[in-house]
């Protein structure tokens, strides 16, 4: 476990310049480049690292190259494996797409590297630690903060990150003079038909996929990706439509009638039993936009998914997450003053972002077209070669701006 830098008495007792919540991907990231610019930055997180998370686990190339510029010390090198090959299963039809630059890791062994990254930069650290309300007051914010065995508790920054993922439900108030108000703003628009996400890890010794390799099974009710993962362990994702579980009777169900749907993942060749073993976690609403910036002030700003998300078919999510970070410090760094941020931040995001979240929109709809998507797939396995040179296009290349 990575333990606490700070104890809960002391980080209240500090005026921090920034509070990042959420030490996933987005979160991580954004304290390791804002400490880096010499400000006091303080990381929470509700869960105690190293923790599971629901995700395919698979690093786009331009994941990887998020993580290349983020210049991690050498101990501190989450250990990837390099993914070479795609299996999509659909309707019946399977085929193999040779793919470069990406890669595989554990999100335990991911986001302790960011975090045991972040920690060796300065970054002071509370796991365990559920920020529940903050309060946006002219000078700065008052977070309100919750551990297991503490009373409630309360942190004062400058400037708030929310890096909490899609299960952001922290309450935000506006203090004028006197007393805090809800905050006005437009709440998470989450988009219609949107699908969910379960997730699940299965032992080493389970099924017959090689280490390299993802397996995509596309069915009526959504899709489910397995990939060997750098310990041995199988990690299953899938998205899936909310209906959809309680219709099959459990998780478990739902993946292994998805799996039999599309004809078997004779890749995977995992048994129902271990399915039927597996511990699932679920999401909320995977595809939503909501506000960067919470509050009147301009002093709590959102990034990775609590900011947007599009489902997972491309695989893009800690990529994104990844680089919202590096934008978060770049724009901290160019920046005058606040209100030069306040103005920057939402238009470099709209910059880096925008287009790739509507590739991924148009990426989704296609597959939520059987015939269409089973005629590509036939396509790829007729032609694997010119599969291979279309990935690019559909998740988006090797960079975000
Ligand atoms: C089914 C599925 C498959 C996916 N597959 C892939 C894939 O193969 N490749 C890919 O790149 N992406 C994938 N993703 C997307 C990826 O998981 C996310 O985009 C990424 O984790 C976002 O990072 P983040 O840092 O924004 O949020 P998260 O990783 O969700 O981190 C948020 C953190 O905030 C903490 N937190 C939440 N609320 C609070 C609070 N109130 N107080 C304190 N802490 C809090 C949580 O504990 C968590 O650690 C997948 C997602 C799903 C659902």
């Amino acid at each position: 476990m990575i333990a606490a830098t700070v104890a809960l008495a002391e980080a209240g007792e500090t005026e921090w310049d920034v509070l990042v919540i959420g030490a996933g991907p987005a979160g991580a990231a954004a304290a390791l480049r804002i400490v880096r610019l010499g400000l006091r930055v303080l990381l929470v997180d509700r869960g105690r690292f190293p923790r599971p998370k629901v995700c395919g686990c698979c690093l786009s190339p331009a994941a990887v190259g998020e993580l290349a510029a983020l210049a991690l010390p050498a101990e501190c090198l989450p250990p990837a494996v390099p993914l070479h090959a795609v299996w999509i299963a659909s309707r019946g039809r399977e085929a193999r797409i040779d793919t470069s630059g990406g890669s595989t890791v554990s999100r335990e062994a991911l986001d302790s590297s960011l975090v045991q990254a972040a920690i060796r930069a300065g970054v002071a650290w509370m796991p365990a630690t559920t920020v529940t309300e903050i309060v946006d007051c002219r000078s700065g914010t008052v977070a309100t903060v919750r551990q297991a065995t503490a009373a409630a508790a309360r942190l004062r920054a400058g400037f708030v990150v929310i890096a909490a993922g899609l299960a952001d439900a922290i309450r935000i108030r506006s203090s004028g003079e006197g007393q805090a108000r809800t905050a006005a703003g437009r709440p998470r628009r989450v988009a219609s038909g949107s699908l969910i996400g379960l997730g699940a890890t299965l032992p080493a010794a389970v099924g017959s996929l090689p280490e390299g390799e993802l397996v995509m099974a596309v069915g009526r009710s959504g899709y489910a990706g397995i990939v060997r993962l750098e310990d041995g362990r199988l990690d299953l994702a899938a998205a899936v439509e909310p209906g959809a579980v309680s219709a099959a009777g459990s998780p478990a169900a739902l993946i292994d009638a998805l799996v039999s749907d599309v004809g078997g993942m004779a890749r995977a060749s995992v048994p129902s039993d271990a399915l039927a073993a597996a511990a699932f976690r679920a999401t909320p609403a995977l595809t939503h936009t909501t506000p960067l910036t919470a509050g009147d002030s301009g002093q709590i700003i959102r990034i990775g998914d609590a900011a947007a998300y599009v489902e997972p078919f491309t695989g893009e999510g800690m990529g994104w997450a990844l680089a919202s970070g590096r934008v978060l410090g770049e724009t901290f760094a160019a920046s005058a003053s606040r209100a030069d941020f306040q103005t920057r931040f939402p238009v470099v995001h709209a910059r880096v972002f925008a287009a790739h979240h509507a590739r991924c929109r148009r990426v989704a709809a296609a597959v939520r077209r059987p015939w269409l998507f089973a005629s590509a797939v036939q396509a790829a396995r007729l032609a694997p070669a010119v599969a291979a040179r279309a990935v690019p296009w559909v998740i988006g290349g090797g960079r975000l701006a």
